[in-house]
């Protein structure tokens, strides 16, 4: 089972992992910054129902569906990016809290949690060939966002998911890569899993 190394659920022998107050000075400077320069994120939310709304007055998309969502995460990605750039160049970004009680300011908490974790809970929400995946091109991937790819090679990182804007963020080159797993297995099958953690 190719998702089973990658559970929240596998217990690890004790490690350290970075403690929760490391960067959280920069991680609230950062905050503070896109407020101030772009304002809040429910601004941003309100501006974007707005167009859709102006754009598509009589037959708007379904919140709930993949053009809704797609056009919203393409909509806040300079704001989760302001945020990034803005922690990225704050000289506090890898610094503990001198005070934390938790780590006492070492920076560090045990933990027994596995730290290849990708999903506590998951649910296949389509299977379909590959081949199809890799005839239907961008746009399909760019609906979907997927933020990694498991093979028996293991699992690649194809994104992140912005703990600022909670939209998916795809990283350089990002699809190339998912091309370049998925080519060997052309004549298989695929499962996109929608993953919770
Ligand atoms: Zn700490």
């Amino acid at each position: 089972m190719l998702m089973a190394p990658y559970s929240w659920h596998l217990e690890v022998p004790v490690w350290d992992t970075p403690c929760f107050c490391v960067g959280q000075e920069a991680r609230e400077y950062s905050r503070m910054q896109v407020i101030t320069h772009l304002g809040t994120l429910e601004s941003y939310k309100a501006a974007y129902k707005d167009i859709i709304r102006a754009h598509c007055p009589t037959q708007p998309p379904d919140p709930e569906g993949d053009v809704f969502r797609a056009g919203w995460y393409s909509y806040i990605e300079d704001y989760g990016r302001a945020e990034r750039q803005a922690f990225f160049s704050h000289p506090k970004k890898n610094t503990p809290n001198p005070e934390c009680h938790i780590c006492q300011g070492t920076g560090f908490r045990k933990s027994i949690k596995n730290p290849q974790a990708k999903w506590d809970t998951y649910k296949i929400s389509q299977v379909l060939p590959v081949a199809d995946i890799l005839s239907r091109g961008d746009l399909f991937l760019h609906l979907i966002r997927p933020q990694g790819i498991v093979s028996a090679q293991g699992w690649r990182d194809l994104g992140t998911i912005s703990p600022l804007t909670k939209a998916p963020v795809l990283q350089k080159g990002w699809h190339d890569l998912l091309v370049r797993v998925l080519r060997p297995h052309a004549s298989e099958t695929a499962a996109i899993v929608a993953c919770e953690i």
